[in-house]
């Protein structure tokens, strides 16, 4: 039986673009769509989806929008409306959408109201024997599972990182309005603001190409018998800044900050990789003043290439985690490394302020 499939996502912070997961998570919706011969009916909520909708326009679905200054931000019983007034128009038997937080948060509990089931953190979609099948990961990325089942609707949420996102140009989107009336119990949370983490850097990226990753080792005492604390907070910060890494932190280095410690400021409890902590997803992944040992490890999952810097030649990454270990100070590999990227920065702002030179109009009629 044919299947419909509603795929949901809503608009950015910034209010007009969809965030990358939801492209990726699109691809995968019309990878699926395709397979089964379904109808995909794409629904967007935030306060203006035109935008959004129109870089979009290209896939050829049509196009469901709940937006108004009541969608502009998270709130789970305006969310959980426009959820439920789009799969009325819709009627979907598969509802697809991007992990983000917004959608984690309401998701489940609008699944609940439309008497569905819902599975979170999927990382995969294929079609076995005829039906789809969802992977998920469990007990700490050790375990996959696949998941099959009969009940319908079935909303299935994405993790980044997984599919290759759906690109295409912009269009004129033709978008179907759906008003969601709010009742005044449905507004009486109030978005206040967003407070982040005693942290004066934005340190967590999840799309860039490299996870660095800081260990207890960086508050430890050193060759010279003291520890070296602000020198290690100016070279991983400066490092973070030229690399454009993500920043992630050992269990030991982070519980350390949340005891009051003197150790790296703006190391949060959200920097923490491993079994108790994220398992983020990037290409490359470079470990420092860390050793290396299981629960930590688990967290390295799904970076494709690690490499670590102790001085210890047998600490945990020596036996057979990283692909590439440095027997070395990592404060003397990492101050270099700051050094050469900031010369390659250097360069770069050299060649590009010269072929601005090598632009500028040249004077006419005068002498
Ligand atoms: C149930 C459970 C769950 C856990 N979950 C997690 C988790 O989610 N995430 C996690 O990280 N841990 C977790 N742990 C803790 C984990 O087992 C380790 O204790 C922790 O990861 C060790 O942190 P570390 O390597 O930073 O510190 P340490 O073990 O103290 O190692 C510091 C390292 O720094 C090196 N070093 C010092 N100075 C330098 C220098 N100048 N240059 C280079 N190297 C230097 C030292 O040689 C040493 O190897 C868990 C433990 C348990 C029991």
């Amino acid at each position: 039986m044919a299947q419909n499939i509603l795929f949901l996502a809503h608009v950015d912070e910034a209010g007009m673009a969809l965030p990358k997961a939801a492209f990726e998570a699109l691809g995968a919706a019309l990878d699926i769509a395709a397979q089964l011969g379904s109808t995909l009916t794409i629904g967007l909520i935030g306060e203006s989806v035109q935008d959004a909708a129109n870089s979009i326009a290209a896939t050829g679905a049509r196009i469901l929008g709940v937006s108004g200054a009541d969608f502009t931000y998270p709130r789970y019983a305006s969310d959980a409306a426009a959820v439920a007034a789009m799969f009325a128009v819709a009627s979907p038997q598969i509802v697809l959408a991007p992990g983000t937080s917004r959608l984690l948060r309401v998701m489940p509990g609008a699944a609940h109201r439309l008497q569905g089931k819902v599975d979170t953190h999927i990382t995969s979609l294929d079609i076995i024997d005829g039906a789809l099948s969802a992977k998920r990961w469990f007990y700490r990325q050790r375990l996959e599972a696949v998941i099959q089942r009969d009940a319908r609707p079935w909303v299935l949420l994405l993790d980044s990182g997984c599919h290759q996102a759906w690109a295409g140009s912009t269009a004129i989107a033709d978008v179907q309005v759906v008003v969601v009336p709010l009742s005044a119990t449905a507004k009486r949370t109030v978005f206040a603001g967003v407070r982040t983490p005693n942290s004066s850097a934005q340190t967590i990226r999840p799309d860039a190409k490299l996870l660095f990753v800081a260990g207890a080792g960086w508050g430890k005492k050193q060759a010279d018998g003291k520890t070296h604390l602000p020198e290690a907070e100016t070279t991983i910060l400066d490092f973070l800044r030229n690399s454009g890494a993500s920043l992630g932190g050992s269990k030991s280095l982070v519980d350390q900050t949340a005891e009051d410690q003197a150790v790296l400021g703006f190391m949060t409890h959200l920097n923490q990789v491993g079994q108790t902590g994220s398992t983020p997803r990037h290409p490359k992944g470079l470990s420092t003043c860390c050793h290396g040992e299981e629960p930590h490890v688990v967290g390295w999952r799904f970076i494709n290439e690690r490499r670590a810097i102790n001085l210890d030649p047998n600490c945990g990454w020596a036996r057979g985690k990283a692909d590439v270990l440095y027997v070395a100070d990592a404060f003397r590999v990492m101050a270099k490394l700051n050094s050469l990227l900031a010369e390659k920065a250097r360069i770069q702002e050299d060649s590009r302020v010269d072929v601005g030179k090598a632009d500028e109009p040249v004077p006419i009629g005068r002498t």
